[in-house]
């Protein structure tokens, strides 16, 4: 059995700055940072647009607290607003922090840090490195945990979390390369394992977002928070779904619907194209949705809207959203310079997951903690962003909290042991689940089934919900849940078997999916990303909490959690 004083599954911005915190308040500790990608490739290196922080280098009106109203308003007054003031206060230094590291960020005439607008920011406090700020951030911290000598695991996919009594013993691992199992204990256990994007059929994820983590904890025993808010981006690129970052409006982009109207006039009138991305997104469905889309042909009444950055000129579209041109003129053929972008909203982030406190230790319940179990990041569930992120505000939330988070485990192993696991038990369930599957006689391929359910569950839980809509898309999820028994694998092979991995993140997406559906029905009001038709209003009286949602093989159960309301009383949100 391997042995870590801390083990941090996930290898992105919030596992990846945990570890450095780690290492540098006690470099002695043994610390395991594992991924199944490798760490430069999770999906934090694909962070366009930029990380909020009020530096003032352009706006010296600028605030923390005038960060911290835009982000609780821009949550639908769901976050918990003692969680935003951390966030919002200790944004510079981290930026300043990760500039110290060697992080490239793009720079003011005069030699400091650029910041940009960005969507439901008042302010322009968005710092970034071109349009390849998560790439430039994520670079530099792993080349940090080196020189700090993390030992990183690679291409490990972790199956299980060890949770017996309420402690966190370590986990279940799965090496690519050669299929050796390995049981990992460690003084404590980190989540930092991102989003679910892959659980829908258009998304701006990356094929590793599968919501791994938020399944094991699901599975063993833990509760997942606010599930139902689903973030769709505004503009993903028409039809793939890969993102063209907020950064593009934020330089100023269009977005024109097929009589060439700047529609968000009629949504949001004081915001425009940089109003919240749960508004802008609803007003690029409903614009569809009233025949005033386009086609490929230019005709009108067709699926997407356009992004025109036509104005804005080759020099600034060059040097401040290069990527975003590449992007659009490597999969459509299309010239920004000279022509419009065709977009419409794409599934891109997680609200919700595994509630923390501010030092990052994972909730049980409304009440309790579990022991020496911390997340970060995506996949955890501070609530900084409540019904809906602001744009910039997901690296920030990754850095400053996986930051504390970091801290509080250096602190929290100083006097603890290592806890005892019978390991062999662990590896034959491992080696079992694996059988299992290879022995499978069925007839269903997993991308078939896949793909059936990232549509169902498009289908029936997307931008606008329904009572009725998410019933029969439930019905039809557990349907789609049963057929997991028929798949059958062609590889059994243990060298680079992905389709095994495939399997088991099947698995996976399906229960989240479950999850993000169950919760949604039971939230009977509008708030932020999550808009009912049948149920148009924000109700503070009866929704104004989380929803905490408990799997078990016999359904899901929900209970909820207060919000944590410390500075500012709810409103009426407009723009
Ligand atoms: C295209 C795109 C652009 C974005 N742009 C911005 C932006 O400009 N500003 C902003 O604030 N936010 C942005 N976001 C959101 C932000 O990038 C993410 O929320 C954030 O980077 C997530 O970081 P993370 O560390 O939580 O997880 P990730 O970076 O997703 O990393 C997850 C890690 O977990 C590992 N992992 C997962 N499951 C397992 C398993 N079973 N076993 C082993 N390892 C596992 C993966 O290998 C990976 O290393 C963007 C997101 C996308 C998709």
């Amino acid at each position: 059995m391997l042995e870590h004083d801390v083990i941090i599954v996930g290898g992105g911005l919030a596992g990846c700055r945990a570890a450095l915190e780690i290492a540098r308040i006690d470099p002695s500790l043994k610390i395991a940072l594992v991924a199944k990608t490798h760490p430069i490739r999770s999906h934090s290196v694909a962070a366009q647009g930029g990380m909020a922080a009020t530096l003032k280098n352009v706006d010296d009106t600028d605030s923390w607290e005038a960060h911290a109203f835009d982000t609780v308003k821009g949550s639908d007054y769901l976050a918990d607003q003692d969680a935003v003031e951390i966030l919002t206060k200790e944004a510079p230094e981290v930026v300043i922090d990760l500039e110290h590291l060697g992080v490239l960020f793009s720079r003011l005439p005069d030699g400091r840090i650029a910041q940009r607008a960005f969507g439901g920011h008042s302010h322009q406090r968005t710092c970034y490195a071109a349009d390849k700020t998560g790439h430039a951030i994520l670079h530099e911290l792993v080349n940090n945990l080196r020189r700090y000598g993390v030992q990183i695991y690679e291409e490990w996919y972790v199956m299980r979390l060890i949770l017996e009594e309420g402690l966190a013993k370590g986990i279940v691992m799965y090496h690519l390369l050669d299929g050796t199992l390995q049981v990992v204990r460690a003084k404590a256990v980190m989540f930092a394992t991102g989003g679910y994007g892959r659980a829908f059929n258009t998304t701006s994820n990356d094929y590793a977002s599968t919501g791994d983590g938020l399944a094991m904890s699901a599975i063993a025993g833990l509760p997942l928070e606010d599930m139902e808010f689903v973030q769709f981006h505004p503009t993903g690129l028409y039809p793939v779904g890969v993102l063209i970052s907020e950064a593009v409006r934020g330089e100023g982009a269009y977005l024109i619907n097929s009589s060439g109207d700047r529609f968000m006039a009629n949504y949001a009138p004081s915001r425009m194209e940089l109003a919240p991305r749960d508004i802008t997104s609803r007003a690029i469905a409903k614009e569809v949705m009233a025949g005033r889309g386009s086609n490929v042909d230019g005709s009108a009444g067709g699926p997407f809207v356009y992004l025109d950055l036509r104005h804005m000129g080759k020099e600034k579209i060059m040097s401040r959203v290069p990527f975003c041109w590449e992007e659009a003129h490597r999969l459509l053929g299309i010239d920004a310079v000279t022509q419009p972008m065709p977009v419409r909203p794409t599934v891109h982030y997680s609200m919700g997951g595994m509630p923390v406190n501010t030092d990052g230790q994972v909730r049980s319940g409304a009440d309790g903690l579990v022991d020496a179990f911390f997340a970060a990041g995506e996949c955890a569930c501070v609530s900084v962003h409540g019904a809906n992120r602001l744009g910039s505000n997901s690296l920030l939330e990754c850095v400053v909290y996986g930051r504390r988070t970091g801290r509080s485990i250096a602190h929290f192993v100083q006097n603890r042991k290592l806890p005892s696991i019978d390991e062999q038990h662990y590896l034959q369930q491992a080696q079992a689940e694996i059988e299992h599957l290879f022995n499978q006689s069925g007839t269903i391929r997993i991308n078939q089934l896949r793909q059936q359910y990232q549509d169902t569950l498009t289908e029936y839980c997307g931008v606008f919900r329904t009572e009725e809509l998410m019933q029969t898309g439930l019905t039809k999820l557990q349907a789609l849940q049963q057929q997991y028994q028929q798949i059958y694998l062609d590889d059994r092979s243990k060298a680079w078997n992905t389709e095994l991995i495939e399997a088991l993140e099947l698995r996976n997406l399906m229960l989240v999916g479950e999850i993000i559906l169950t919760s949604a029905l039971q939230r009977a009001e509008s708030r932020g990303a999550h808009c009912r038709d049948d149920y148009p209003q924000r109700d503070d009286t009866n929704f104004l909490k989380h929803t905490l949602a408990y799997y078990s093989s016999s359904g899901i159960d929900i209970t909820h959690r207060p919000v944590a309301i410390t500075m500012f009383t709810p409103q009426e949100r407009k723009y």
